[in-house]
C-alpha cells in the first residue's frame, strides 16, 4: 500500500508505505498514510493534500491525522477522482480540542528546555536526540521521547514520538524513526545502534516497546536507554 503527501508550504511530493514489523505486536504497524504524515512533520512541514489509490485511511489512520492542527484543512484524494476532507471520511471526529490540548503542529519547539541526565551519548546522537524531543508532541503524559537510530553504514535518523488525544493510537518515537529509516531506503535490519531518550519519571515509559520493536527488527543492534528532565 503507497500514498502521496503533498506539503503545503513547499509543494513537495513525500511518499509513504505500510510499514509492518514481523515479530513484535500488530499494533507497531504504521500505514502509509500515517508513514507520509510522520515523515512531513518530521520535515517540519504541514500535509495538505493526501493522495491515495482507492482504500481510504482506515480507523487508526483517521485519528493519526485528526491529531494535528491543520488536518481540518486537509484534502484526500484517490485514483477513482474523489476529493475529500478528513471530515467528510471522520466526522464527529475526537480532536485534541476535546482534552482542551491544541492540535498538533510541528512547529515551534514544544520541549526547548530538555536536559540529558547521567552519561551523555556522542555529541552528534545528543543533538539530534535534543532536536527531535523538542518537537516531540506529548501534551496528554507530558513526557516526551525521542529516538536516534544509526544504521550500519553511518547515517543517523530521529523523532520523537507523537501522542493522539485517543492515547492508544499514538505513535512512538520509535516506530517515527523506523519511517525515516524507510524514507533513506534502508531496512529497519540496517540498524546498528540505538538510543531512546525519555522522561525521567514519566507518566509513560516507551522504553519496553523501544527494547522490543529493536530486538525483533536488528536482534545485534546496540541499544541505549537515557533520561532527560522536560525542563
Ligand atoms: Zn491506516
Amino acid at each position: 500500500v503507497a500514498a502521496v503527501g503533498i506539503e503545503g508550504e513547499t509543494g513537495d511530493l513525500v511518499l509513504g508505505a505500510n510499514l509492518e514489523f514481523p515479530g513484535t505486536d500488530l499494533g507497531t504497524t504504521v500505514h502509509a498514510e500515517g508513514f507520509v504524515s510522520l515523515r512531513v512533520r518530521r520535515r517540519g512541514r504541514t500535509l495538505e493534500t493526501l493522495a491515495v489509490r482507492e482504500a481510504h485511511p482506515c480507523a487508526h489512520c483517521r485519528q493519526t491525522l485528526a491529531e494535528a492542527e491543520a488536518s481540518d484543512r486537509l484534502e484526500i484524494i484517490d485514483l477513482l477522482g474523489h476529493e475529500l476532507t478528513l471530515a467528510g471520511l471522520y466526522p464527529w471526529s475526537f480532536r485534541p480540542a476535546a482534552l482542551g490540548v491544541p492540535g498538533d503542529r510541528p512547529e515551534p519547539a514544544t520541549w526547548p528546555g530538555l536536559a540529558i541526565a547521567g552519561e551523555p551519548p556522542p555529541a552528534d546522537v545528543a543533538t539530534l536526540l535534543l532536536a527531535a524531543g523538542a518537537q516531540a508532541h506529548a501534551p496528554y503524559s507530558r513526557a516526551p521521547s525521542a529516538v536516534v537510530l544509526r544504521l550500519v553504514d553511518g547515517p543517523l535518523v530521529a523523532a520523537g514520538c507523537v501522542e493522539s488525544v485517543a492515547f492508544n493510537p499514538t505513535i512512538t518515537a520509535t516506530q517515527a524513526a523506523l519511517v525515516e529509516v524507510a524514507a533513506l531506503r534502508a531496512k529497519p535490519s540496517d540498524v546498528a545502534e540505538g538510543w531512546l531518550a525519555r522522561t525521567a519519571g514519566g507518566a509513560v515509559d516507551p522504553a519496553p516497546g523501544f527494547r522490543a520493536l529493536l530486538a525483533a527488527v536488528a536482534p545485534s543492534a546496540g541499544v541505549h536507554v537515557l533520561d532527560w528532565r522536560a525542563g
